[in-house]
């Protein structure tokens, strides 16, 4: 079976293929046997297209004119089937599409096989993620023109958390402003999903049968509180800019702030908007960069701004930690995945260190090599940690070739 899968984004475009053997999915990741990428904002006139065919190790570049979602997906099927990175010999072999889809609304709580309704969900909610469900809506479409009547599958970031408690899952607002959507849909989802099935598996444990911190830490971060498999809290909200700080986005800050700079510095809602979404995070407080290791190299050399964000960074991702521990009641499993979550020993480290009252000890040697998959954790610590490699693309090509299946759906 052959399952492409896509992450439209408004500037990006990537897309990969697994090839599974009979219609299932192995428990061990695979790498892509494909993978291409597509991005806009290369330069001023045109988009850059990069197409790498895994197993042969060989790559194709293209500059594209054309500046429309179509344009860039029917670019990438053709490097599916054509030049150095050709792995398929026609389109028809193309089995199933899975899209990635930030956000499903209140209701959608899987991954679904995408109709007219799923559609018009998509469409329904752009005013939750205008920023990404029109591209995603888009990126569907152009597969449509594409490929006709391949069966597509949208996995929703939103939707792993539909199982949070009412109390986790609503603000302390008026009652009118939850049934009217205001209420926290939590995202990342597909990668918490991912990483706390993949920690049981690691740990040779039924995924029901742990509590599981999962830290997605990249350029937006959030936790989720994981009970036997299901989602229970999280910390990014109505939208993905609550709970821990980030990179450019300032996580929970009190709204009185926002108040106070309408009032006082006159910033309307595009300015706050910029403020908190584009200017905080690591980058306003260090004023070099979003980019933990920009950040790290420049603490190093004593920047004390640099130094300043990694320890709020830190602060508020121990905050965060301690509140999904109180959700679960305690933890069997703390993961850290993604950018700053793989790979930053020093970030781990100090997260950790302020849970060593509940017998919490990682591995310092461990803990600074490298490679994903794997136990950072001492041998004595009553909890244990993981690094996992983020591997959403993966999961939606999982749920993908289930749904085709028949498993799910
Ligand atoms: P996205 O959320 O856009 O998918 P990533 O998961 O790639 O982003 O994470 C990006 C973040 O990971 C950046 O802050 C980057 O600095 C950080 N990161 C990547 N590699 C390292 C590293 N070796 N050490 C520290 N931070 C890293």
């Amino acid at each position: 079976m052959n399952v492409l899968v896509l992450n439209a984004g408004s500037s990006t475009l990537k897309s990969h293929l697994y090839q599974f053997d009979e219609g299932l999915a192995p428990e061990e990741p695979l790498s892509p046997r494909w993978e291409g990428y597509v991005d806009w904002t290369a330069s001023a006139d045109h988009g850059v297209l990069t197409a790498r065919a895994g197993t042969k190790g060989v790559e194709q570049s293209l500059a594209l004119e054309i500046r429309a979602a179509d344009e860039g997906v029917s670019a990438l099927l053709q490097t599916l089937i054509g030049g150095a990175t050709r792995v398929l010999d026609e389109l028809s072999e193309v089995d199933v599409v899975g899209h990635r889809v930030v956000h499903g609304g209140p209701d959608l709580a899987d991954p679904v096989l995408i109709t007219a309704e799923v559609k018009d969900v998509i469409a329904e909610v752009v005013p939750l993620a205008p920023d990404h469900n029109p591209a995603e809506l888009r990126g569907i479409e152009s597969i449509e023109t594409a490929l006709r009547h391949v069966p597509q599958v949208a996995a929703f970031d939103t939707a792993f958390h539909r199982t949070m408690p009412e109390e986790a899952e609503r603000y302390p607002l008026p009652a009118q402003w939850y049934e009217r959507g205001v209420r926290r849909y939590g995202f990342h989802g597909i990668s918490h999903r991912y990483s706390a099935q993949r920690a049981a598996q690691i740990m040779g444990r039924p995924v029901d049968s742990l509590r599981v911190i999962t830290c997605h830490l990249g350029n937006g971060s959030s936790l989720a509180a994981v009970r036997g498999g299901r989602s229970v809290d999280t910390t990014m909200g109505f939208t993905p800019m609550e709970g821990l700080m980030m990179g450019s986005r300032s996580g929970s800050i009190d709204p009185g702030v926002i108040l106070h700079l309408m009032r006082t510095e006159g910033l309307d809602v595009g300015a706050v908007n910029d403020l908190l979404n584009h200017r905080s995070g690591l980058l306003g407080v260090s004023a070099i960069s979003s980019d933990l290791r920009s950040i790290e190299t420049a603490a190093l050399e004593g920047d004390p701004r640099a130094e300043l964000a990694i320890t709020m960074f830190v602060h508020r991702l121990r905050a965060g930690i301690g509140s999904m521990v109180a959700s679960l009641g305690g933890v069997d499993a703390l993961v850290f995945t993604a950018g700053i979550g793989e790979h930053s020993a020093r970030i781990r480290e100090e997260a950790c260190a302020a849970f060593a009252f509940l017998g919490l000890r990682l591995d310092p040697e461990r803990n600074r090599s490298s490679g994903s998959d794997r136990s950072v954790a001492a041998a004595d610590s009553t909890v244990e940690v993981l690094v996992v490699h983020a591997r959403e693309e993966w999961a939606i090509a999982v749920d993908s070739c289930r749904i085709l299946s028949g498993g799910i759906g």
